[in-house]
């Protein structure tokens, strides 16, 4: 089981790692690392053959999962579909989701889980360009 690190944080932010996503194994949750108000971010890893070892659904939070490495199965209600490296798979609250690694590699993958129905202005409706001597 992996362990997030905070590495460094200021008043505006905070910077917390799971690690090499390679080596990463198990299931790490982020918020309390970075005091994160708006979502919960997960990181979660399954083995060749290896499901979640349960279904859950959600009352308020939609979930995005980003599938990070490897393939496998996704199971909606009673729906299945392939997932793989590069997939984004909304689910909505109230219904009953799982996955599973069929990939020799280990399935790696990031869950977002935020309130549904609550994304408002994003990206160019919520950014602004802004003027600040660039340090990088
Ligand atoms: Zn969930």
């Amino acid at each position: 089981m992996n362990e997030i690190k905070t590495l460094n944080s200021g008043e505006k932010y905070a910077h917390a790692s799971v690690g090499q996503l390679h080596e990463f194994e198990g299931k790490q949750f982020v918020k309390d690392s970075t005091g994160a108000t708006s979502c919960e971010i997960s990181f979660g890893s399954l083995p060749n053959g290896e499901a979640v070892p349960f279904f859950h659904s959600h009352k308020e939070n939609e979930e995005n999962y980003i599938i990070l490495s490897g393939a496998g199965k996704f199971q909606v209600d009673g729906d299945v579909f392939d997932v793989a490296e590069g997939s984004v798979i909304r689910v909505s609250t109230k219904c009953d989701r799982n996955l599973k690694c069929t990939s020799e590699v280990p399935m790696t993958y990031v869950c977002i889980q935020a309130k549904e129905g609550r994304l408002g202005g994003y990206t160019m409706t919520d950014a602004e360009i802004t003027e600040r001597e660039n340090l990088l």
